[in-house]
């Protein structure tokens, strides 16, 4: 059921249309901008202070292994995926990072043999996150080296796998596909959170990484988190974070904790604490699917994916993924680039061909503002045959 809300600016991005305004939409990048409207009506709930006389040190921690690991921050990561029920924390080690994207890269170099001949192999299912090729490959490494699908990877000897699930940008659930004994797992959980996906198991691989981008939507806090069973490797994701930026930032990580401290109270207690943080986004992105799906079978020139409910135990309901970002094919013969047959709408999106896939499809971003959003579905459903 739409919300009256959803409805009134939907019809206001009508009305915008109606009025000829044909300003460019950019949905390329995951912006998760859709989250501002639940932290304004939180209002102060999350606000902290932090005195000039704070966070001097480089220090947080020197008894953990991640010297500058916040323990505040730890406590909240601890209890939030403990209130989730999506990863197993007991017994792991916690590595912060300046978002997943260092702690992808600190995956790296703690994993690579840093004896052997040539670079280890770094693979990931196409369609991937386009964002990891770039990432491996930018210093060119003698430790690693991008080598693409892992559908098609045949290379004997040690590779690591990144398995990114609910994967971006298709959304749907996965699992290692290589499944060769010396094959090293990274699990990118990103979108492993219950307004994207129903939370089935609590995750508990070797080396999970997550980010208060995506969970939260705080993306400019520029926060992450690795869980970590190996001490060995938590260690050297700690050496690799102090070589790069000799740790992450205290005040980022105690604004970080403030919000996770927040999202769980909202989860276990009722209304004076707020609205469930889940609960809100969940919803939101509940609206903004069914909104895509009308608009998709009213222009008829495009397909998304079809998925299948699961139960979710945080949510105690079935529901089916409704994912961060969509993965649209253009349908129509005539159209093989359906990034550039986009942008000629006036829709920014990112191509299939960055993803390792056919540019025949296109990712969209499901997390910016409603206005956006909706004006975004409006111009979409007016794309119909000629
Ligand atoms: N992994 C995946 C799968 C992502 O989609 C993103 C963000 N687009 C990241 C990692 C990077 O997140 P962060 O902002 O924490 O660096």
């Amino acid at each position: 059921q739409l919300s009256s809300s959803s409805l009134t600016s939907f019809a206001n991005a009508r009305i915008e249309a109606q009025n000829g305004e044909e300003r460019v939409i950019n949905l390329d990048h995951g912006d998760p901008t859709m989250y501002e409207k639940y932290w304004q009506q939180e209002g102060d709930k999350t606000t902290i202070v932090i005195p000039g006389w704070q966070s001097l040190s480089y220090f947080s921690d020197v008894s953990n292994i991640c010297w500058f690991l916040e323990p505040e921050f730890a406590k909240e990561v601890v209890r939030l995926h403990k209130v989730v029920g999506n990863a197993i924390t007991e017994n792991r080690h916690i590595v912060v990072g300046t978002g997943s994207t260092q702690l992808f890269q600190a995956a790296l170099y703690a994993l690579s043999p840093q004896d052997a001949l040539e670079p280890i192999s770094v693979v990931s299912a196409a369609p991937y996150y386009s964002s990891y090729p770039s990432i491996t490959d930018c210093l060119k490494s003698g430790l690693y080296k991008w080598a693409g699908d892992a559908h098609s990877f045949k290379k004997e000897g040690p590779y690591i796998e990144l398995v990114t699930s609910p994967n971006n940008p298709d959304g749907f659930v996965r699992q290692s596909v290589v499944n060769r004994n010396e094959g090293i797992l990274v699990h990118d959980l990103a979108y492993y959170w219950p307004q994207y996906t129903s939370i089935s198991f609590p995750a508990d691989h070797d080396l999970m990484l997550f980010t208060v981008s995506k969970s939260t939507g705080h993306a400019g806090m520029r926060i992450g988190w690795a869980i970590v069973k190996d001490t060995e490797v938590a260690k050297k994701m700690t050496k690799y974070i102090e070589l790069n930026t000799i740790g992450v930032s205290k005040d980022s990580q105690l604004r970080a904790a403030k919000v996770l401290k927040v999202v769980s109270n909202s989860c276990e207690s009722s209304s004076s604490e707020g609205e469930n943080f889940f609960e809100f986004s969940h919803n939101q992105l509940a609206t903004r699917w069914e909104l895509l799906r009308l608009a998709v079978q009213k222009s008829g020139q495009f397909t998304v994916p079809e998925f299948a409910p699961q139960f979710c135990t945080f949510l105690r309901r079935d529901f089916k993924p409704q994912p961060a970002f969509a993965w649209l094919k253009c349908e129509q013969e005539e159209v093989n680039d359906c990034e550039s047959f986009l942008r000629s709408k006036k829709i920014l999106t990112r191509s299939g061909k960055h993803f390792g896939f056919s540019p025949k499809y296109i990712r969209i971003s499901m997390l910016d503002r409603d206005q956006n959003y909706n004006l975004f579905v409006q111009r979409l459903s007016n794309i119909i045959s000629s």
